[in-house]
């Protein structure tokens, strides 16, 4: 059985004051008999107040990014040391805002993930194509292209750590979601492509979440497909009715 997960993206939004009210909101309202694993990504400066206010709850947090680099001269970044320092051990890497708005490339996508491995560190690895990708029938090219450069030097026993999320860029954000048959379609192929390099065991035991405009009047259909486990949730986690009700569509 691979592992169900709902993770909300929070992106460049919440206060201090905001995180801890939708942390609250979350607690409180979160089921507690749910079987998936609940991750939260804040922004950075508010990762450690959010590590302990969600300490006694199965609430999981994340870091939206990180550096490659151990420590030294990178002005503005965070290192993995710094994440786990203050009990942050998730990180999301690969985001397609990052990858678009702050040019982050497959090769360096590369090292953040040898970097977050070596720390013993859960990656939850973002791809996904863009609109003229799939408009040229090339989306599955391109799909397979993120996954070889990024993420397919990593030795086999380092899948326990990896979570994927595809995220289609013309969906996210934009009201339009992938059809349940469209993202069938793609995790069904991005699971064949782990199994060619990897094999059975690594392709069947990978969790592979869905992002892209999921809402809660279209998550159980996205959710109920069967290479579906799971979403990353941009806008819809940052109100916890939503995000409650989406997790309850697991
Ligand atoms: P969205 O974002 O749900 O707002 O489309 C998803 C994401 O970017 O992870």
């Amino acid at each position: 059985m691979r592992t169900k997960i709902v993770a909300g993206n929070w992106k460049m939004n919440k206060n201090a004051q905001e995180t801890r009210l939708l942390l609250n909101d979350l607690i409180e309202t979160l089921p507690h008999t749910v079987e998936a694993q609940i991750i939260v990504a804040p922004t950075f400066v508010n990762l450690a107040a959010a590590t302990q206010f969600v300490e006694h709850t199965n609430i999981v947090v994340a870091a939206q990014n990180m550096h490659h680099a151990e420590h030294g001269a990178y002005t503005g970044e965070i290192s993995a040391d710094m994440l786990q320092s203050i009990g942050v051990n998730t990180v999301i890497l690969g985001h397609s805002e990052r990858r678009a708005y702050f040019g982050e490339t497959d090769a360096q996508l590369a090292l953040k993930v040898t970097t977050a491995l070596a720390h013993h560190m859960q990656v939850i690895f973002c791809f996904g194509e863009e609109l003229k990708d799939r408009q040229n029938n090339q989306h599955f090219e391109v799909v397979s292209h993120q996954l070889h450069k990024g993420l397919f030097h990593i030795p086999a026993d380092a899948w326990e750590n990896i979570i994927l999320a595809y995220e289609p860029v013309w969906a996210i954000g934009t009201g339009e979601t992938a059809s349940p048959e469209q993202a069938q379609e793609m995790h069904e192929f991005i699971r064949a492509t782990i199994r060619k390099h990897y094999g059975d065991a690594v392709a069947e035991s990978v969790s592979i979440l869905y992002g892209g405009s999921v809402k809660p009047d279209n998550a159980l259909e996205i959710f109920s497909k069967p290479d579906v486990d799971g979403g990353l949730i941009g806008g819809a986690a940052l109100k916890a009715s939503d995000f409650v009700a989406i997790v309850n569509g697991m």
